[in-house]
């Protein structure tokens, strides 16, 4: 499987780092090897002293598909939750700087944790409130109505490039508010009131 990640997709987040909003979904990956699921925590690499959080909706795709049209596209994933799209805003800065790739600021291990999965039945998906709680504190607060582009329009582009498998996954992007981590933290991601990942920083 795959992890498919949408950069610069909330105006507010993209303002907050200097980013332009580009005309199309900024992507990267993350392999496989990055995610964590269940309540295993999260561990600082050695690599980095700064760390963020971005709390994201995440999409799991339920079909394979490529060049998938965007009115045909809500059919290809069945299950939505929260994750954390893990970054290491130095090391990032750094190759941003260099125009060099991102992949180990943004793919190293455990740099995509995931929330339990929600069946996409179950919800209005054009107006989905997700937040991060950060020891019991809210640090990030959206909603997918104030995605740049939307989920069709993510699942359109990306399967432009990469041919969608069932498993695959699509983190859609973060609001505002990302910031470092520390140890013991305690991270909690909700979509709406419900808590459906809980993780701690070692
Ligand atoms: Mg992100």
């Amino acid at each position: 499987m795959k992890i498919i990640c949408i950069g610069r997709n909330y105006a507010a987040h993209a303002a907050e780092l200097n980013n332009p909003v580009n005309e199309n979904p900024v992507i990267f990956l993350k392999p496989e090897t990055a995610l964590i699921t269940g309540k295993l925590p999260f561990f600082i690499p050695d690599f980095s002293k700064d760390v963020h959080h971005e709390i994201e909706l995440v999409l799991r795709i339920c079909k394979t598909g490529k060049r998938i049209e965007e009115r045909f596209a809500h059919k290809y994933f069945d299950a939505i939750t929260v994750g954390i799209d893990f970054t290491a805003r130095d090391l990032q800065s750094e190759l941003k700087k260099k125009s060099l790739p991102w992949e180990i600021s943004k793919g190293f291990d455990g740099s995509a944790a995931i929330g339990n999965f929600v069946p996409v039945k179950e919800m209005t998906i054009d107006s989905l409130a997700f937040s991060l709680k950060v020891n019991g504190e809210i640090k990030q607060e959206g909603n997918s109505s104030m995605m740049i582009f939307s989920f069709s329009k993510i699942i359109e582009y990306a399967s432009r490039f990469f041919t969608l498998k069932i498993g695959d996954l699509i983190y859609t992007g973060t609001p505002a508010g990302v910031g470092p981590v520390k140890k013991n933290d305690v991270l909690e991601g909700f979509l709406g009131n419900q808590c459906l990942l809980n993780l701690k920083v070692k």
